[in-house]
């Protein structure tokens, strides 16, 4: 931590939450990075506590706590009461908060803070990643919020969702050739081992800064600044029903274009072929 820098407060962040549009009730997804944030005072268990502080009892949190434990990626299976989130510091905390409730999943598990986590988490491993029946899935319907703290849509996993709202044609292709899957393993109840089969593979994301400007213009996305750092608010339903138009008319928009990314120009190519 470099003492030099002024420091950010707990209630820096709740003032400036409060001028972004967050309130009492509201459910909130969130994307952060703890190092935009500079010199936080109480690191990332105090930016926790702001965001409860302003939502209320009656609103909840979620984080991704994603493990991508694929085998050929990670090296061990996912176990839903240890495995470390790899999406942050901020995630993190949620995930070890013992108020919290981690979802099952073993590539896009969550972790939510709140009257609803239960619920939201549940029956993760029976939906897709991020599906229409996933966490993701399930505050599309409770109209939630979506900060994303010092990051950019890059990180905004939402999109992914928005993929599968718009039903866009390359969901079926995979990072591996000839399969529609990846194969993913985890830790079951008896901590044997076990592999399943992830549909509806959420992608690349390197390609979702190409939607910001125009998410802009619709007044859907709004750049607020909170603390020090230049953060978005979104919300998850205007977010959906934008892209389900703009993912009509150009489905390759959130393909990155990176010609060694290994999985958007397999994708780029499916939209093509079906469009002759
Ligand atoms: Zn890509």
């Amino acid at each position: 931590m470099n003492e030099a820098l002024p420091e950010t407060t707990r209630d820096d962040l709740i003032r400036d939450l409060h001028l972004s549009g967050i309130s009492r009730g509201d459910n909130v997804i969130l994307h952060s990075s703890l190092k935009s944030l500079g010199n936080m005072r109480g690191g990332a268990d105090a930016v926790v506590d702001a965001f409860v502080e302003v939502i209320g009892p009656s609103g909840n949190l979620m984080v991704p706590t994603f493990t991508y434990s694929i085998p050929k990626w990670m090296k061990t299976p996912f176990d839903v009461q240890s495995s470390v989130s790899q999406t942050g510091a901020i995630t993190e905390s949620v995930r070890r908060n013992p108020a919290a409730k981690r979802s099952f999943h073993p590539t896009h598990s969550v972790a939510v803070l709140g009257p609803d986590a239960e619920e939201i988490t549940a029956d993760h491993m029976q939906a897709t990643a991020i599906g229409l029946a996933s966490p993701f899935g399930k505050m599309h319907k409770s109209g939630a919020k979506i900060v994303m703290l010092g990051t950019n849509q890059t990180s905004n996993s939402s999109l992914h969702y928005c993929e599968v709202h718009a039903a866009v044609p390359y969901l079926p292709i995979a990072f591996s050739d000839e399969v529609d899957y990846e194969t993913a393993w985890f830790l079951n109840e008896n901590r044997h081992v076990e592999y399943c089969e992830i549909h509806e593979v959420p992608g690349c994301s390197r390609g979702f800064e190409n939607v910001e400007d125009e998410l802009a213009q619709l007044g859907v996305m709004r750049r607020v600044k909170i603390g020090p750092t230049m953060s978005q608010v979104l919300a998850l339903r205007a977010l959906v029903e934008a892209m389900d138009t703009i993912l009509t008319r150009d489905p390759e928009l959130l393909l990155c274009g990176l010609p060694y990314c290994a999985i958007c120009p397999k994708r780029r190519e499916r939209v093509r072929r079906v469009r002759l």
